[in-house]
């Protein structure tokens, strides 16, 4: 039976991004191993992870085990490395870490406006044009950042991967990438375990039999975005793939959209 972790997005180069991924900041280690490999003996399919994560060594290890074309995996460069020759080599080291020969997508991981977009681009094309990269994306984008960065580049911008989660809903971001077809990742997508006891998360869920942070990310996934929570508990990780067979109403949406409590978690001056 298809369950959250076989749903795909397509992204505009015709790639199936899986809705449901592993976020592994601040997992490190050798549980940061066990962690990636639990979670892919339970369906997990899509591990996202970043170059100043420190830890692409030990997903490398722990997807061996599966056949690389049913894994996707995302990385990113930090900005201090987008210049054009920077961004090739830091994307060969992450590859050379993670002991794979491409990255389903690769992401900018923070504007940096001290270095001209397309130079940056110029690199991210050769990185496609070679097949070390099959998408290309950004993160921490604002609608104007994200349209600068169409207009450098050749290729389509596949995906923005930016904090979201009903503690900081988004509107303008969402709109944009929908109207032009890029995938949207919300990251934090549970506010960092923050505010768990939120009463209208927890109503909601009781009436489901549900967490609330399975109704967090039911939420996400109905507002067209794709969801990376990380987790390191055996509970958490199964927790967050039980999001099939139940459904919020319209109201339950409603409820959360207008929630008054709103906070930011990440300190990104450009969102
Ligand atoms: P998050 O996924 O919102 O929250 C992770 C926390 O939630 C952990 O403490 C985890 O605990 C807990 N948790 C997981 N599942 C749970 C459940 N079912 N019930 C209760 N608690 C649960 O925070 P995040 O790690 O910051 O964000 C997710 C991913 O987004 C990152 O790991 C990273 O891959 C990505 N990210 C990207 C950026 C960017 O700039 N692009 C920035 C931040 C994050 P346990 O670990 O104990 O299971």
């Amino acid at each position: 039976m298809m369950g959250i972790v076989d749903k795909t997005s397509e992204l505009p180069t015709g790639a199936s991004m899986p809705v449901l991924g592993l976020g592994t900041w601040d997992l490190r280690g050798t549980k940061c191993e066990r962690t990636v490999k639990e979670a892919i003996q339970l369906g997990y399919r899509h591990i996202d992870t970043a170059e100043m994560y420190g830890n692409e060594a030990e997903i490398g290890k722990a997807v061996q085990s599966v056949e690389r074309e049913h894994l996707f995996i995302t990385s990113k460069v930090s900005s201090a490395n987008f210049a054009k020759y920077d961004v090739i080599r830091a994307c060969n080291q992450s590859l050379s870490r993670l002991g794979i020969d491409h990255l389903d997508l690769y992401l900018l991981h923070w504007p940096n406006d001290t270095i001209p977009l397309d130079q940056t681009m110029e690199g991210m094309q050769r990185l496609l044009a070679d097949g070390r990269v099959r998408s290309i994306g950004v993160s921490n984008f604002d609608v104007r950042r994200l349209q600068e960065a169409m207009d450098a580049s050749e290729a389509p911008i596949c995906n923005d991967q930016v904090e979201y989660h009903p503690l900081r809903p988004r509107d303008e971001i969402p709109r944009f990438c929908r109207d032009h077809g890029i995938a949207l990742t919300a990251y934090c997508p549970l506010a960092r375990g923050k505010v768990m006891g939120n009463e209208t998360l927890r109503r909601i869920g009781r009436q489901h039999g549900k967490s609330p942070a399975q109704v967090r990310l039911l939420w996400l996934l109905k507002k067209g975005a794709v969801v990376i929570p990380k987790a390191s508990s055996t509970e958490h990780l199964v927790a967050n793939t039980e999001l099939d067979g139940w459904d919020l109403t319209p109201e339950d949406m409603e409820s959360i959209d207008t929630m008054a409590v709103r906070t930011k978690l990440v300190d990104v001056n450009y969102t």
